[in-house]
Protein backbone atom coordinates (compact mmCIF):
# COMPACT_ATOMS: atom_id res chain seq x y z
CA UNK A 1 0.00 0.00 0.00
CA UNK A 2 1.72 3.30 -1.01
CA UNK A 3 -1.30 5.29 -0.50
CA UNK A 4 -4.23 6.49 -2.29
CA UNK A 5 -5.07 9.77 -4.64
CA UNK A 6 -8.19 10.54 -2.15
CA UNK A 7 -8.81 14.10 -3.87
CA UNK A 8 -12.41 13.25 -5.41
CA UNK A 9 -15.37 15.55 -3.95
CA UNK A 10 -14.39 18.53 -4.70
CA UNK A 11 -16.65 21.71 -2.67
CA UNK A 12 -18.98 22.90 -5.49
CA UNK A 13 -18.57 26.40 -3.65
CA UNK A 14 -15.04 26.49 -4.04
CA UNK A 15 -15.04 28.95 -6.89
CA UNK A 16 -17.53 31.47 -4.99
CA UNK A 17 -15.01 31.33 -2.22
CA UNK A 18 -11.99 32.40 -4.59
CA UNK A 19 -14.43 34.95 -6.22
CA UNK A 20 -14.52 36.35 -2.14
CA UNK A 21 -11.33 35.96 -1.47
CA UNK A 22 -10.41 37.81 -4.67
CA UNK A 23 -12.36 40.76 -3.48
CA UNK A 24 -9.66 41.86 -0.44
CA UNK A 25 -7.11 44.13 -1.58
CA UNK A 26 -4.53 41.68 -0.07
CA UNK A 27 -5.46 39.44 -3.08
CA UNK A 28 -5.10 42.00 -5.80
CA UNK A 29 -1.58 40.81 -6.79
CA UNK A 30 -0.19 38.27 -8.20
CA UNK A 31 1.17 35.60 -5.89
CA UNK A 32 3.99 34.63 -8.49
CA UNK A 33 5.23 38.43 -9.61
CA UNK A 34 3.05 40.93 -7.71
CA UNK A 35 1.26 42.15 -11.15
CA UNK A 36 -1.59 43.97 -9.79
CA UNK A 37 -5.31 42.58 -10.51
CA UNK A 38 -4.81 39.08 -10.89
CA UNK A 39 -8.01 37.40 -12.84
CA UNK A 40 -6.46 33.62 -12.56
CA UNK A 41 -6.44 31.28 -9.46
CA UNK A 42 -4.75 28.33 -8.94
CA UNK A 43 -7.50 26.45 -7.78
CA UNK A 44 -5.40 23.61 -5.56
CA UNK A 45 -3.29 25.90 -4.68
CA UNK A 46 -5.34 28.69 -3.41
CA UNK A 47 -3.37 31.55 -4.98
CA UNK A 48 -4.45 34.52 -7.26
CA UNK A 49 -2.30 34.67 -10.30
CA UNK A 50 -2.13 37.12 -13.41
CA UNK A 51 -2.39 35.64 -16.90
CA UNK A 52 1.19 35.97 -17.74
CA UNK A 53 2.00 33.21 -14.16
CA UNK A 54 -1.41 31.44 -15.77
CA UNK A 55 0.56 30.40 -18.37
CA UNK A 56 3.61 28.98 -16.56
CA UNK A 57 0.69 27.49 -13.48
CA UNK A 58 -0.51 25.66 -16.93
CA UNK A 59 2.69 24.45 -18.61
CA UNK A 60 3.62 22.70 -15.37
CA UNK A 61 0.60 20.94 -15.36
CA UNK A 62 -2.81 20.24 -13.64
CA UNK A 63 -1.36 17.86 -11.21
CA UNK A 64 0.66 20.97 -9.69
CA UNK A 65 -2.09 23.53 -10.31
CA UNK A 66 -5.38 23.75 -11.39
CA UNK A 67 -5.98 27.28 -13.23
CA UNK A 68 -8.97 29.08 -13.10
CA UNK A 69 -10.25 32.47 -14.92
CA UNK A 70 -11.04 33.85 -11.24
CA UNK A 71 -12.44 37.15 -12.88
CA UNK A 72 -13.71 38.83 -16.01
CA UNK A 73 -13.16 42.52 -16.92
ZN1 LIG B 1 2.14 37.14 -12.27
Amino acid sequence: MSGGHGDAGMASGKMAKLKELLQKSENRICADCSAPDPNWASANIGVFICVKCSGVHRSVGTHISKVKLAATQ
